[in-house]
Parts: structure tokens; sequence; C-alpha cells
């Protein structure tokens, strides 16, 4: 016999967990059925973002660059370090027991807001009063109806024809974030942020990382200055030796290394790492899932189509987060949940996909909202713009942090604020008064009266307002 439920999200990841929270919360009578497990084979709730993204992937990064720090930069400060050593057990230990807590904090808030929460693979079969969906799992399986049907599957990551991944010597993000001793020469397939963000990690802790790019410009998406001057930090200073406009060929996995065949420069080149990680993108997850037998249509690359807000064409099934449209950002997979939830319940749910914050977790961060230069231009929309180097900030000298720096773009007429781009400390942290102002409909000159902090990173973001209208103060 079928259980009922008002709701029925599929998937637990950042989308579907917070879905299945909020439309709780609004008195829907609400299952959350997902299929993840980790290592050990146990469910565990929390999707790619918590157990093989997000969470461990910033773990890792924060104790590599801990270990740089007392390696190269402590010294500057007076403090001298003896014997600086590594132990990657520890370190994966401590970022596995991160995930762990978060992974079972959602079961709690599940328990809390009276989420049920079932594990297995969800297929929906059809559709009568209610959808049913079908969940199997290694020990049995049950059948589940529910008047409305939120998909949140998410992504997995995009294979490369001949290129088998076993995590162990040819990873994903899965075999990067648990490699167990550093590899003194890694590979990385891909300059996005996962490759970036997973190259900086184990070249901190001492691997020599080439990073190979198809693509011949260096972070299409990011704002050209920024991608121009993270491109030279990132190889001149981080070390990372990074090649644009790459054809990869074959690769060959030997007893010992792996050797990749491609063409840089239009010349034929083989370099043999002692592991590769392969981070060419993320494609949206619709395995088995049955999207078809209630009638659900997916894009020519596999996306679950929707309409803003987040409706699928058929009468009350939505989809949200990575398996549609949009940045594949976990939180705005997040808010996509909330806003589905309370269009359910009759509000008006609805996420502004013009105002998502994009970071890269990479020393400096990078981090963005809004339109690009390069887009404006492309738009013909009349702009004016102010850019102020942390250099000559007072926190980031102190900081010891001085790369980078804030950019605003505004209407050349309104003032009004179309994009800020920051490289530099914080970025992460310093992008949220950008997505307040935009979001309020800010002018460049209103954060340029905004009182701000000294000395603070966020004065480079009142300087670059000021610097729209040429008026620094501090350049
Ligand atoms: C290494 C890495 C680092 C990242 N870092 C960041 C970051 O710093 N910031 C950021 O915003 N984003 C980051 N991301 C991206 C982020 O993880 C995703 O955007 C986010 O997880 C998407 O959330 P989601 O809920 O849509 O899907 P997911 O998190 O992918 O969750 C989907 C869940 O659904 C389950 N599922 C799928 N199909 C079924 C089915 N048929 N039945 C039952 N369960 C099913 C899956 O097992 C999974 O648990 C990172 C990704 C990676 C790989």
């Amino acid at each position: 016999m079928a259980k009922k439920f008002d709701v029925a999200v599929i998937g637990a990841g950042p989308g579907g967990y917070i879905a299945a929270i909020r439309a709780a919360q609004l008195g829907l009578n609400t299952v959350c059925i997902d299929e993840f497990k980790s290592e050990d084979g146990k469910p565990s709730l929390g999707g790619t973002c918590l157990n093989v993204g997000c969470i461990p992937s910033k773990a890792l990064l924060e104790s590599s660059e801990n270990y740089e720090r007392a390696l190269h930069k402590f010294a500057d400060h007076g403090i001298k370090c003896k014997d600086v050593s590594l132990d990657v057990a520890t370190m994966l230990g401590r970022k596995d027991n991160i995930v762990q807590q978060f992974t079972g904090g959602i079961a709690l808030l599940f328990k809390k807001n009276k989420v049920a929460s079932v594990h297995g693979h969800g297929r929906l079969t059809g559709a009568g009063d209610y959808y049913r969906i079908a969940v199997t799992r290694d020990n049995g399986s049950e059948t589940i109806d529910a008047k409305h049907v939120i998909i949140a599957t998410g992504s997995l990551p995009r294979q490369i024809e001949g290129i088998t991944v076993d995590n162990v010597r040819i990873c994903d993000n899965v075999g990067a974030l648990s490699l167990k001793d550093v590899p003194g020469k890694l590979g990385v397939i891909g300059a996005g942020v996962i490759g970036l963000e997973m190259g900086s990690v184990w070249r901190r802790l001492g691997s020599e990382v080439t990073v190979l790019e198809a693509l011949p410009t260096f972070l299409a998406a990011a704002d050209d200055a920024v991608a121009r001057e993270a491109l030279r930090i990132f190889t001149k200073t981080v070390g990372l030796d990074i090649k644009l406009g790459c054809r990869i060929g074959s690769v060959e996995t030997g007893k010992k290394s792996i050797s990749v065949e491609f063409e840089y420069e239009g010349e034929s080149r083989k370099l043999t790492f002692d592991r590769l990680v392969v981070a060419v993108g993320r494609v949206p997850n619709t395995e088995g899932l049955g999207v078809e037998s209630v009638g659900v249509k997916t894009d020519e690359r596999g996306f679950i189509e929707v309409d803003e807000r987040n409706r699928t064409g058929v009468p009350n099934i939505y989809a949200i987060g990575d398996v549609v449209r949009g940045p594949m950002l976990a939180h705005k997979s997040s808010e996509e949940g909330v806003a589905v939830a309370e269009t359910i319940a009759g509000q008006h749910g609805h996420v502004n996909l013009e105002t998502i914050p994009w970071v890269i977790y990479t020393s400096p961060e990078i981090a963005w909202v809004g339109k690009t230069e390069q887009q404006l231009k492309a738009e013909g929309v009349e702009y004016r713009s102010g850019q102020f180097p942390f250099i000559v900030s007072g926190r980031a000298r102190a900081l010891g942090e001085t790369a980078g720096f804030v950019k605003m773009l505004a209407d050349a007429k309104s003032d009004r604020i179309l994009g800020v781009h920051i490289l530099g400390p914080f970025a992460s942290e310093l992008i949220a008064e950008a997505v307040v102002a935009m979001e309020f409909g800010a002018t460049a000159e209103d954060i340029a009266r905004i009182v701000h902090a000294h000395p603070s990173l966020s004065e480079a973001m009142h300087e670059a307002a000021l610097g729209v209208d040429k008026r620094f103060l501090s350049l």
C-alpha cells in the first residue's frame, strides 16, 4: 500500500532538503527521497554539496592554505615554524568529520521539521489523482504517492569518452577529495571552478600541478579583468601550470603513472602524471528517474525544462537546482527549493537568477554578481566602472593578502549597479554587500555614501563605488 504525501521531494541535496524543510514548515505533509551513500555504504543526506562538493572541498582548501601559510607566510610575521610536516590522513579525517556533522545534522532537521526521510532511488511511474514514485534500495522497495513532486536530483560529473574514472588514479570530484597521499605530479583536465579548487589544494600540499583546459579563454564566465589577473596570479604566484586551448587525445594508465597525450599550441605533447583529476563540468542527473512516464521534458543537454517559477509544465511537478537551467551552485538550488515550496503552499515564491553570487574559493578568491564588462559591451549598455586594488587597503596589508581588486560596474545614466567583480581575500564574504545592493536596486552612489568600517576589506567596495564617479579617496 502506497504512503500518501502532499509533497514528495526527490533528492536531498541543498535544493531538495531545503525544499522539504520549507514545505513541512508551511504545513505540507512532506517526504524526501534520497539515494546517496557515503564511502562506508551508509545513507548520507546533503547530496553532492555536503558529501562530495562544497563542504569537503572548503575543508581541504582551508587545511591546505594553513599548511602553505606555515611553510611560506608565517615567516613574514616573525613566526618561525621548524619541521612543518603534513599528515594527510588527519587532514582527510578532519574533512570527513565536518561532512558527517553536517549530513547527520540534516537528519535531525528533518526530524525537527517532521519531514519523512526515505532512503532509496526514486522513479516516477505514473500519474492519477496522485503521482506515484517507486523507491528501490538494496534491502527492499516501497511506493509513495504525492500530490506535488519536486525533482531535485542534482548533477553528475561529465565524463570524457575514453577516460575511465576509477577514483583512485583517475578521479572526479569524489576521488580528488580523498587522495590518500600527495601525488608528485597531478594532472587536472578542466580549468573550471572544481579543477582550480582541487588543483590549488594539492599544489599547496606539494604536488606539481598541470591544468589542461580545452577552451582558449580562462574563466570565460568571469569578468575579463578578473580572469586575466587571476590567470597571472595562479600561474606566477600559486604555481599552477595552466595550459589553455588543449585538445586531449589518448589517456593511458600504466602501472605507476597515467600518460596524457594532447595538442597544445599546434604541437602534439605528452605528459605523465601520478594522478589525474577530470573536472570538465557537470551534467544534469535524470538517470532512471522516469520523467518520461509523466510527460516532464528535458532539453537537448538533459536539463529538465522549467519556467521562471520552476514549473515543468506538468501540473504540480517542479524541478530545482543543478538539474535545471541556471548556475550549478548550492545556494541557487536552495533558494529555488524555498520558492517552490512556497508556491505549492499558495504563496508567490520567486528567485532572481540575475543576482546569484558566484564564488571560486581559490587564493585569492573570486566572486561576482551581475553582468561582466564584456556582457555590457555586447549588450550595448552604457556603463561606468570603478576599480580599487587591495594593495591600497590597510586591512589587506595587515592580512598580507594584497592581490586583486574590487570592480564595480554601474549604468552610465541611472548609476544603478549592474555588476560587481572581486578578486581578493574573502571575496566570498564581500560579495554579499553587492548582492544586497543589487537586490535593492542600489546605485554606486548609495554604496559610496554608506559608512564602511575601517580598516576592513569592505572599504575596497566603498572605494570602487566612489571610483565609478572617478572620486577615489585613497587612490
Ligand atoms: C567539488 C565541488 C565543489 C563545489 N563547491 C561549491 C561551492 O563552494 N559553492 C556552491 O555553491 N556550489 C558548489 N558546488 C556545486 C554544488 O555542489 C551543487 O550546485 C549543489 O550540490 C546542487 O544541489 P542540488 O540539490 O541541485 O543537487 P545535489 O547536491 O547533486 O543533490 C542531488 C541528490 O539527489 C540524489 N538523487 C539523484 N537522483 C535520485 C533519485 N532518482 N532518487 C533518489 N535520490 C536521487 C543524489 O544522490 C543527491 O543526493 C560544488 C560541486 C563540487 C562537485
